[in-house]
């Protein structure tokens, strides 16, 4: 029998205040990478200027894994992600509130308050960890655990995985989320489910305001003149937003699709570690097959009231 706890040590707190600068250095430079599309294409079409904008993204993305190989200067995700959103609500404030109306700015706000403090909820989430005393099958492995002295409780709740990032077993377990800090587990499924939502939510508006601020100052007409930075930068967040929309609706679609078979992101994609999703069939030539089954898929309707835990 062996004692299993949680093995991810807390960063120490210079570490953490040092990646924290290292991501807000970076969001201003990304964010002021982004203004330099509109800058100099701001009389392409919009389709364009998207492209590029995930371009510069994508460059960005290698520079930063770069500087973290070559330099060992690493940046928090998580408070890439914070810093981001507060660079985006930052143009809100300073150039688009002016083109919106008071009640939807009222909303934007509300959503971008209630996006901090989900955020902050989530990162110091328990997504469903086992800590109690069980002997486990080989780690790296990953096989499914089952503690007979835990049997109770939903379907989900035995179906423990392995998180390679945190090293620790987590109940439900669906994935590591980089951009969130934490495993998402049985336990802030739902929550991370809300968050996406609300991501989404958040970024339409966003598209929407800085669509109307466009409009309003003929920044998409008025091709000859130069636009200022303050321009730029509403242009330019508004193509990020148009890109995280774009990707996180994607992400969602597939997430539910996984949430109506009952199965997790990590059953998904490592399938053949877990010996329950395998069925050995014999092919026509004789030889045996191993293919894909789903045992957890009980209906529709049954799989998600087993995600909202309604048993
Ligand atoms: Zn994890």
């Amino acid at each position: 029998m062996v004692q299993f706890q949680d093995q991810s040590k807390p960063l120490p707190r210079w570490k953490l205040i040092g990646r924290c600068t290292v991501s807000s250095i970076s969001v201003l430079f990304f964010q002021f990478s982004l203004s330099l599309v509109p800058r100099f294409f701001s009389a392409s079409p919009l389709l364009i200027q998207l492209s590029l904008s995930a371009v510069v993204l994508l460059v960005i993305l290698g520079l930063g894994r770069w500087c973290r190989r070559i330099l060992g200067v690493r940046a928090s995700a998580p408070a890439f992600v914070f810093f981001n959103l507060l660079f985006i609500w930052a143009v809100y404030l300073a150039v688009i509130r002016e083109a919106v109306s008071w009640l939807i700015g009222i909303v934007f706000n509300g959503e971008v308050i209630l996006l901090i403090i989900g955020l902050c909820s989530i990162l110091s989430s328990n997504p469903g960890l086992v800590t109690y005393g069980s002997s486990f099958p080989n780690e790296l492995g990953g096989s499914s655990v089952a503690d007979e002295g835990h049997n109770e409780g939903s379907d989900l709740g035995r179906r423990v995985r392995y998180c390679r990032s945190c090293k620790r077993y987590v109940k439900g377990f669906d994935h590591h989320c980089p951009a969130f800090g934490n495993c998402i587990g049985q336990n802030n499924h739902a929550l991370f489910m809300v968050l996406l939502a609300g991501f989404l939510a958040t970024e339409a508006l966003y598209i929407v305001c800085s669509y109307q601020f466009a409009a309003k100052s003929q920044i998409i007409d008025r091709a000859t003149l130069e636009p200022s930075l303050s321009e730029n930068l509403a242009i330019s967040t508004m193509l990020f937003a148009i890109l995280q929309l774009v990707w996180q609706v994607v992400f969602m679609t597939w997430h539910m699709h996984c949430i109506c078979l009952n199965i997790r992101t990590e059953e998904w994609i490592n399938w053949k570690k877990y010996p329950e999703f395998q069925q050995v069939v014999q092919s026509q030539s004789g030889e045996n097959e191993v293919r894909f089954q789903n045992p957890y898929d009980k209906g529709i309707a049954e799989n998600v009231k087993e995600f909202l835990a309604l048993e």
